[in-house]
């Protein structure tokens, strides 16, 4: 929790009310500020604009999609290949690909190759 007014770390009491630890500023109060309306304060480090009173909250999210984003970047394109394949695409044709193996739902069924051309996007499958 962060002082409405300058944005000083603080802890509420039981009552979500705050004492400011800044002796500059020694606000107390609700953590929503005087006029209730909520505390803007920009980050020093990013300069991004935070509202006070959810900062905790929205910043875990904002991590943890981060996180599944790029798991999600990593599946999805494979290994690139550069000459052992050729997008079917016939107005690209270009030989740098993205490669990765697809378990199929049955072990009887081969493993699919995923090919994903690098340069138009491209997606194909390939059974071995
Ligand atoms: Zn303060
Ligand atoms: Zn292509």
């Amino acid at each position: 929790m962060f002082c409405p007014i300058c944005g000083a770390l603080s802890f509420p009491d039981s009552k979500n009310n705050i004492k400011c630890p800044d002796y500059k500023c020694g606000y107390e109060g609700p953590l929503s500020g005087p006029d209730g309306k909520g505390g803007k304060f920009i980050d020093p480090m990013s300069g991004e604009e935070i509202d006070l009173t959810n900062a905790t909250a929205k910043n875990a999210t904002k991590s943890l999609k981060h996180l599944t984003e790029v798991v999600e970047e990593e599946v999805a394109r494979g290994t690139l290949r550069i000459g052992d394949y050729i997008c079917p695409n016939p107005k690209c044709q270009k030989n740098r690909v993205y490669v990765w193996m697809q378990q199929t739902r049955s072990s009887d069924e081969p493993e699919t190759k995923m090919c994903t051309c690098e340069s138009c996007g491209k997606k194909w499958r390939e059974y071995q």
